[in-house]
């Protein structure tokens, strides 16, 4: 963090008496447009936000459209509270294993329609369409373990290595960025592709796009 950036982010504290402020406002506005998008109904999903060595992080049980940041506690890297009433998001240990092995800011976990079709059926997302190179590649399938679990974390920072999203056996997916909107937009990302890919298959069998074909994309993006 700069100095502007410490000042501005101690005089926000001083305004609310609110630590991570700013993050967790945004955790609402970015839990609303996950109802609004169709991303997750009711209860489901959660999302988290770090800040040095702080994490925000939607309370467990809460609807996403309906949070206020007060809502969202605020946790330290081994899961302790520091501030905020509510109970944190049950799925706390899977958003923790993540932060520990990547350098993401934050996490965007969602129950979305075609994701959770193609976690129950497959073990992966082949690339069909070359903006799953936005994702890092062929989407891995976690295998399944009860939600909450360090089982469940496990399989999951597991199947994200090199990747900015991953699909949960059974369950949902999971997508990290180095904000908000790009983890939000990972999870959006993710759930096209799964959606063309189970449409795909109602036709025929979908054409998976080649090693050559890839790594031609690659080198088309990096001359820009
Ligand atoms: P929480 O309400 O505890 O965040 O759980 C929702 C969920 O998606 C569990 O996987
Ligand atoms: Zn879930």
């Amino acid at each position: 963090m700069t100095t502007t950036e410490h000042d501005g982010r101690a005089g926000q504290e001083r305004e609310t008496g609110m630590r991570m402020a700013r993050e967790r406002e945004q955790l609402c506005e970015i839990g609303r447009r996950m109802v609004e998008t169709g991303l997750v109904l009711g209860t489901s999903g959660n999302i988290s936000v770090r800040q040095g060595d702080l994490v925000a992080v939607t309370p467990g049980g809460v609807a996403l459209d309906r949070l206020t940041p007060a809502d969202c506690p605020v946790l330290d890297l081994s899961g302790n509270v520091v501030e905020g009433g509510r109970k944190p998001s049950s799925e706390v240990p899977m958003h923790l294993a993540i932060y520990e092995t990547t350098g993401t800011s934050a996490i965007v976990h969602t129950h979305s329609e075609y994701a959770v079709v193609v976690s129950a059926t497959m073990s992966e997302l082949p690339p069909i369409h070359y903006n799953t190179l936005l994702l890092g590649g062929t989407v891995r399938v976690a295998p399944y373990a009860t939600y909450g679990t360090p089982e469940l974390a496990e399989n999951v920072r597991q199947a994200l290595s090199g990747r900015q999203a991953a699909l949960m056996q059974s369950h949902g997916a999971v997508a990290v960025g180095s904000g908000l909107e790009q983890a939000f937009e990972g999870a959006r990302l993710l759930e096209w592709l799964c959606a063309v890919y189970v449409r795909a298959k109602l036709i025929g069998e979908p054409r998976v796009l080649t090693e050559e074909e890839l790594v031609a994309v690659i080198e088309r993006a990096a001359r820009g």
